[in-house]
């Protein structure tokens, strides 16, 4: 084909596509665009997860009849007009591409007034293209109304995932712009039913409560007030860069990083090295690999950040980054050592690292920690603290197998993903950690965490799907306060929770009774173990289903620890679980469960070939 420009509807769709990426990102755009519109309620309502429609009406300035039309053209904007004003945008929208990039995925209609005007403007637009414009009765504000969506790119809406998928997503932007706007109260319906809402009273503190629940919101600390901001005089390269906001003690913790939120001049920004600054400074107050609850607000002079990086604004690039981590750092560790004096040094921290045990270290274990004490029916030694929580959160770190790098063997009796494991004869454990076994062809080394995950994970799939899950009733039964998504969470997926060995009884609007949990978690503290099998099966783990989120989160957690030692009949009982399984040799997230290396490989080793 010879290069030829690409028509405008085609070109435009593409374009399109890196703003408005799924219905959360339409969601975005016209929160901001009501933002930028001086709202002070902002009102969301979604159907079929937003995929059906979209509606976002605010209260704000509204557009003067005579630009309604203009506003949907490409790079038309009101918020900015030379590149100067590029250098230090102070809207949250400034390309002029959101409307155009709505209206060429979905059916819109706006209808708008200024509150000086006495009849608004009704605009309805398919494919891009007006196709009727006229005066309408309307309160002062706007109300963009998108139907439809990605009807005209079925490539794009076979991309998107579930509608609870979608729906979360949705939540999850509402959530945000309404802790980075506490003044402005926000409401989202949800098919209907009340998705959330924040009162716009201007105190964070409520909105957390909307978002996390009132249990939480009432912990948090206040980031103590940063020192820069009365030194500016001597300082003058540290103007201005305040930070702000509500952070959780460190015995709020959580199993994964969806709970820190990041904004940057109240902007939503995913930005890695302000994450770890954060996770940086809860060092030594928190175990390795469990997360605070942050919400957490820098502000920087307009001029010395680019919002102009990414196409959906979800990155922004800080001129000078590291003054930006440094505040952040301490802003969070000045609260915590000023708010949350005693540190707490976990058990976990100590054994992972063995040398440096600090001197009478309090170690007590934590009751939000899963520490298996029987996992297996013969189980004998006590239960032992976790080590080398790993690569859970993150699937594929990368580990890779020893039996690549060797030099070219006769085929491979490595078992094949569905093939079954030849029997194995245990020889015994390194590390606490790795098993070691002899095979019909050499030797194998059987990760224990990696290995349980893979039973625990099939097994519970295969009890879920034929509906006999393995359940412990509980004699006292637990009441549990769960924030709004862990509520939503357990309707939402109520069969496969169940389906695990969860029995839960809703109690209340944010509260569940647990009578019933799976007989693996059955030492832990079950309100814990509920709220971190919630959070991990929020993240999803890579999963689609409900159920393999399920299983994995159950996995995950009720999975034998790396560091535990496990009695000769316990390594063979694993083993021989895992010979059982249909995928032995890898972990749910295709970490390696075991090496392999043959007898030929060994000789090669020796010298002997
Ligand atoms: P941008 O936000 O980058 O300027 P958009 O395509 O999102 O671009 O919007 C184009 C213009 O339409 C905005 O600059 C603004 O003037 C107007 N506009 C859009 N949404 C609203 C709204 N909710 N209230 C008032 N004006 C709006
Ligand atoms: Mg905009």
């Amino acid at each position: 084909m010879p290069i030829q420009l690409l028509r405008p509807e085609v070109s435009s769709k593409i374009a399109a596509g890196e703003v408005i990426e799924r219905p959360a990102s339409a969601v975005k755009e016209l929160v901001e665009n009501a933002l930028d519109a001086g709202a002070s309620r902002i009102r969301i309502d979604i159907r079929g997860g937003g995929i059906e429609y979209i509606s976002v009406a605010d209260d704000g300035g509204g557009i003067p009849t005579d630009q309604v039309e203009l506003a949907f053209r490409r790079f038309a904007t009101s918020k900015l007009s030379s590149t100067e004003d590029l250098e230090a945008v102070s809207t949250l929208g400034f390309r002029g591409e959101a409307l155009p990039s709505i209206a060429a995925i979905a059916r819109v209609e706006l209808r708008t007034r200024t509150p000086d005007a006495d009849v608004g403007t009704i605009i309805e637009l398919e494919d891009g293209a007006v196709q009727s414009i006229s005066p309408a009765g309307a309160p002062p504000g706007t109300r963009v109304a998108l139907r439809h969506l990605f009807r005209n790119l079925p490539a794009r809406r076979k991309f998107l995932r579930t509608v609870s998928a979608e729906q979360r997503r949705i939540h999850l932007v509402a959530a945000h712009y309404a802790m980075a706007y506490p003044h402005v109260a926000f409401e989202l319906t949800v098919d209907k039913g009340r998705g959330f809402s924040s009162p716009g009273s201007g105190d964070l503190r409520d909105v957390v409560a909307a978002v996390y629940g009132p249990k939480v919101a009432r912990q948090m600390l206040e980031i103590a007030g940063d020192e820069q901001t009365s030194n500016l005089d001597n300082r003058p390269d540290d103007r201005a860069i305040v930070v702000s906001g509500l952070i959780g003690p460190p015995s709020l913790d959580r199993a994964n990083r969806t709970y820190v939120s990041l904004f940057a001049n109240r902007r939503w920004v995913q930005n890695r090295s302000l994450s770890y600054a954060i996770e940086q400074a809860y060092h030594g107050f928190m175990a390795e690999r469990r997360y605070p609850v942050a919400v957490l607000c820098v502000s920087v002079p307009f001029d010395e950040v680019d919002v102009n990086a990414h196409p959906a604004k979800a990155e922004i690039r800080f001129r000078r980054e590291n003054r930006v981590f440094g505040a952040v750092q301490r802003a969070v560790r000045r609260t915590l050592t000023e708010q949350a004096p005693v540190p707490h040094i976990d058990q976990r921290a100590i054994n992972r690292h063995p040398g440096s045990h600090p001197p009478a270290a309090p170690s007590v274990p934590r009751p939000s920690a899963f520490w298996p004490t029987a996992p297996f029916a013969a189980a004998t030694t006590p239960a032992a603290p976790i080590t080398g929580y790993h690569s859970i959160i993150t699937p594929s770190d990368g580990a890779s197998s020893t039996t690549s790098d060797q030099p070219a063997a006769p085929p491979a009796p490595m078992p094949t993903p569905g093939g079954a494991l030849p029997i194995l004869r245990v020889l015994g454990q390194v590390q606490n950690t790795y098993l070691i076994a002899e095979g019909p062809d050499g030797m194998y080394m059987i990760d224990q965490h990696a290995a349980h995950e893979r039973v625990v994970f099939e097994q519970t799939l295969a009890r879920a799907a034929s509906g006999t899950p393995e359940v412990q009733s509980l004699l006292e039964p637990a009441v549990v306060e769960l924030d709004p998504a862990g509520m939503e969470l357990v309707k939402i997926s109520a069969d496969a929770i169940a389906g695990m060995g969860f029995i839960l009884e809703t109690f209340g609007e944010s509260a569940v009774i647990i009578r019933g949990v799976p007989p693996l978690l059955d030492q832990t503290d079950h309100a814990a173990a509920l709220a971190d099998v919630l959070d991990l099966m929020q993240d999803g783990g890579g999963f689609e289903t409900w159920e393999e989120r399920a299983a994995y989160s159950i996995a995950c957690h009720g999975a034998i620890r790396a560091g535990k030692v496990l009695s000769r009949d316990e390594m063979q009982e694993l083993i021989r679980q895992l010979e059982a399984c249909a995928q032995p040799n890898s972990c749910p997230h295709g970490r390696p469960t075991m090496i392999h290396m043959s007898t030929y490989q060994l000789a090669n080793e020796f010298g002997r070939t």
